[in-house]
């Protein structure tokens, strides 16, 4: 199916850390779900220096009740389309392909869950924070903990966010920071699979990881989803969730 581009106008292009940006847009959005995302396109040159569009998906942090749009990103080494838009100014123009996809949604999570697990490294938290700005996460679940992991504290972003989340849900929500390349106060230090497998994130959230009453969304780069699902698989005995072969565990992989 050909994209339907739509015209966004930047309203504001914030810089959280080095390489961390939040970008806030207007664009007439088609109705979408808390933790979609969308392609965003921007020109630039291409090897041959002649300028060129590129395009790739980022997830929306905004709710589909929000007037704006936003992303959370981080630039990448030589990255065409996440340089392009850290480049951006408030008043400039970038390109949204409609409507949102995807399938990593609350929707997807099957019926009668009790406690809901949100891993997620560096900017795989974005999905989850819409999610958590919508009734329904704090409607459906007991227990909800969201977990994120990072190379260095600074990267803790949208701690605001966060810190309204534990204030208005402070029997039901669990925040988990985790840093890996340095120690912090307050958070744990390590890598997301070898937390959970040595019981220190059930630990940390008072709460026992069981298929009877919890389902698993992982969030972010390939190497965490890959050895997370590894220990949930293992000594868990969480199985993948598909539509037709309902488990307890739900992914999107970045890159
Ligand atoms: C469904 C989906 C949603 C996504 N949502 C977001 C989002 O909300 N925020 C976000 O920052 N990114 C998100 N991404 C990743 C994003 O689409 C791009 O891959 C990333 O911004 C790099 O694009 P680029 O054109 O700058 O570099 P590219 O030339 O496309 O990639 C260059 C290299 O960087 C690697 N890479 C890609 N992303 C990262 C990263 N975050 N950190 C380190 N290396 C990376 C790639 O594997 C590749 O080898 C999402 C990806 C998918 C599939």
């Amino acid at each position: 199916m050909a994209a339907n581009w739509v015209t966004a106008k930047v309203i504001e292009n914030q810089k959280l850390t080095d390489r961390h940006y939040s970008l806030i847009f207007d664009a007439e959005l088609m109705p979408f779900q808390a933790g979609q995302f969308a392609r965003l396109q921007i020109e630039a040159k291409n090897n041959k220096g002649e300028l060129e569009k590129f395009a790739n998906p980022y997830s929306l942090i905004n709710t589909p009740d929000e007037k704006y749009a936003e992303v959370y990103f981080n630039t990448v080494p030589d990255g065409k389309v996440s340089n392009g838009l850290a480049a951006l100014k408030a008043g400039d123009t970038l390109e949204i392909a409609q409507p949102c996809v995807g399938f990593f949604v609350l929707s997807q999570v099957p019926k009668d869950i009790k406690n809901l697990w949100m891993l997620s490294t560096g900017t795989g938290i974005g999905p989850f924070l819409s999610m958590l700005k919508t009734a329904e996460a704090w409607q459906r679940f007991d227990q909800v903990i969201l977990v994120h992991a990072v190379p260095h504290a600074n990267e803790l972003c949208y701690a605001e966010l966060i810190e309204q989340f534990k204030s208005e849900h402070p029997e039901q929500f669990n925040f988990i920071p985790i840093v890996s390349r340095e120690d912090k106060e307050a958070t744990l230090r390590g890598r997301i699979p070898a937390l959970l497998s040595d019981g220190q994130l059930e630990k940390q959230a008072n709460l026992k990881l069981s298929k009877d009453n919890s389902h698993v969304m992982l969030c972010g780069n390939s190497g965490m989803l890959k050895d997370t699902k590894a220990v949930l698989k293992d000594q868990f005995k969480m199985d993948r969730h598909l539509n037709h072969k309902p488990g307890h565990v739900s992914a999107e992989q970045y890159y």
